[in-house]
């Protein structure tokens, strides 16, 4: 427990895409959101869970928090527009350790390729 409360660690705790948690509770001790702010945020990171399905489409915690984007509209995608993927079918990663971005994962796929072929 930290010597005050300011709402962090329930942010963190509630929110789906749990990376890079140092920079991410900078970002929320410089916006110190009061304890109403605080609420909407956490509706917010609710309400999006029908949007964010799956990793790759849930920002960081720090993007989340540095572009306000508690404010924007939350459109979930009819299912058939979402494009399944291989790593979507491995739970999207099926590294060891896991691939803390989707980028990285692509690149050590695209990585392992070329070491199959050498
Ligand atoms: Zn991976």
């Amino acid at each position: 427990m930290t010597l005050f409360d300011d709402g962090f660690d329930r942010f963190w705790a509630a929110y789906p895409r749990r990376v890079k948690r140092d920079y991410a509770e900078k970002c929320w001790r410089k916006l110190a959101p009061d304890e109403a702010l605080q609420a909407v945020i956490l509706a917010s990171v609710e309400a999006h869970r029908a949007e964010w399905t799956t990793r790759r489409f849930t920002p960081h915690a720090s993007t989340f928090l540095n572009q306000r984007q508690w404010t924007d509209e939350v459109v979930a995608e009819p299912a058939d527009a979402r494009l399944p993927t291989t790593a979507d079918a491995y739970g999207w990663c099926d590294h060891e350790p896991r691939c803390g971005t989707y980028a990285g994962h692509d690149l050590k796929l695209a990585r392992e390729a070329r070491a199959d072929k050498s």
